[in-house]
């Protein structure tokens, strides 16, 4: 995991860059992101803002995230029946671990991207522009809880 300080301090230098405001919302939006704590989702980023800043609206959050999605500072995923969920502090391609049970995201500490990307490009002649590599599974907490007698 990256630090989440430096994450910070980097979206804040490419907004300012960018001519983005920073209003308090904002930056305290930009803290979870950087952390991005179990992949959250744009409510989930919301939930934890309207705490603080009860004015901010979910449009807000979208529209930050996208503008951060176009600055590469953050990662979307899309995943069937999950929705979108949102890696700040891993801002590039990176394969991820899916519990099918609790929805929990993780980061393996594997990171072959790069080079399989290189890879597929090489054989099919396709010019890659994205990439998702997922795996899905029970969790170990999950696990537990399935072998748990009743
Ligand atoms: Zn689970
Ligand atoms: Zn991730």
């Amino acid at each position: 995991m990256a630090d989440p300080q430096k994450r910070l301090e980097q979206m804040i230098r490419r907004l300012k860059e960018k001519g983005g405001r920073l209003t308090p919302q904002r930056l305290a939006m930009l803290r979870i992101i950087a952390e991005s704590k179990g992949h959250p989702s744009a409510e989930q980023i919301f939930e934890q803002i309207k705490a603080d800043f009860p004015t901010t609206s979910l449009a807000t959050i979208y529209k930050t995230l996208s503008l951060l999605k176009d600055l590469g500072e953050v990662l979307e995923l899309n995943l069937a029946g999950v929705g979108s969920r949102f890696d700040g502090n891993k801002p590039y391609p990176h394969p991820h671990v899916i519990c099918t049970k609790c929805g929990q995201i993780i980061d393996p500490e594997f990171e072959p991207m790069a080079g399989i990307s290189r890879e597929i490009a090489r054989q099919t002649g396709y010019k890659i522009t994205h990439e998702q590599l997922n795996f899905f599974g029970l969790c170990p907490k999950c696990q537990q809880e399935g072998q748990a007698p009743e």
